[in-house]
């Protein structure tokens, strides 16, 4: 088990602010040619701070990946709600960002392969994760209307059903499942939290998980809480999310 202070918020993991100089984040509406401040690849971003700093998508959280990924692997849980919140408690994952995303598609993965119905590999678990980085980009569920978590949970199913471009049904299905998470996302949006869209994203998946491959996964702990509330810098939706309770923000 890695160290990482499961628990505790430290307030600079907010991820609206600059990793490298601390000033707020700007998002910007119309995408610019901006430089990644740690290996220099140059392409077009829509956020960075006034300074001018700039993280790309393969540079941001690459420590975090490894620790998520080896954790999924190594989980002997079956329950994909308990596997995210343990996940999204590590102080090094930030409130927002499409490491929220990894988790999903990775605690997802983890249940099914632990109840055991039908086979899934660590091979298949990180091609799902590394599927899932390539199209979880921070800050694109409103720049496109595809929250990463919805990608993330097509790779799954993806994976499983081997569905490609040539593929029949593999594909439809996957499309659907993916369909189906971005509607059920989008009835919790106002504004966007990646903690919600993970439960949610979840939810979701075990019905599709029922539906297209038979297999009964945990559902959710009716009594969850969520821990995170005072942690949204755009702030907490609070009474229209099922997962706020009062007692989060004492
Ligand atoms: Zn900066
Ligand atoms: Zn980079």
């Amino acid at each position: 088990m890695p160290d990482n202070g499961a628990g505790q918020h430290p307030k600079e993991n907010n991820n609206v602010d600059c990793q490298v100089c601390g000033q707020k984040l700007e998002y910007f509406s119309i995408g610019k040619k901006l430089a990644c401040y740690h290996c220099g690849k140059k392409e077009i971003g829509n956020i960075s701070c006034p300074n001018g700093h700039y993280i790309c998508d393969e540079c941001h959280g690459k420590d975090l990946y490894d620790t998520i990924r080896d954790y999924i692997i190594t989980t002997p849980s079956q329950n994909s709600f308990e596997v995210a919140e343990i996940l999204m408690g590590y102080n090094k994952v930030p409130m927002l960002g499409c490491e929220n995303a990894w988790i999903a598609a990775g605690a997802f993965m983890a249940s099914l392969k632990n109840q055991g119905s039908i086979t899934v590999t660590n091979n298949q678990i990180c091609e799902a994760l590394n599927r899932t980085r390539k199209q979880a980009i921070g800050g694109y569920c409103g720049l496109t209307g595809v929250c990463g978590i919805a990608p993330a949970m097509g790779a799954c199913f993806s994976v499983i059903l081997g569905a490609a471009c040539n593929k029949d049904r593999e594909t439809a299905t996957t499309m659907k499942v993916v369909g189906k998470i971005v509607n059920a996302i989008s009835n919790q949006t106002g504004p966007c939290c990646c903690k919600n869209f993970v439960r949610t994203a979840l939810s979701e998946a075990i019905k599709s998980a029922k539906e297209y491959l038979n297999v009964t996964l945990p559902s959710p702990d009716k009594t969850l809480i969520c821990s995170h509330s005072i942690r949204h810098p755009h702030g907490c939706r609070k009474s229209k999310c099922p997962y706020f309770k009062m007692v989060a923000t004492l």
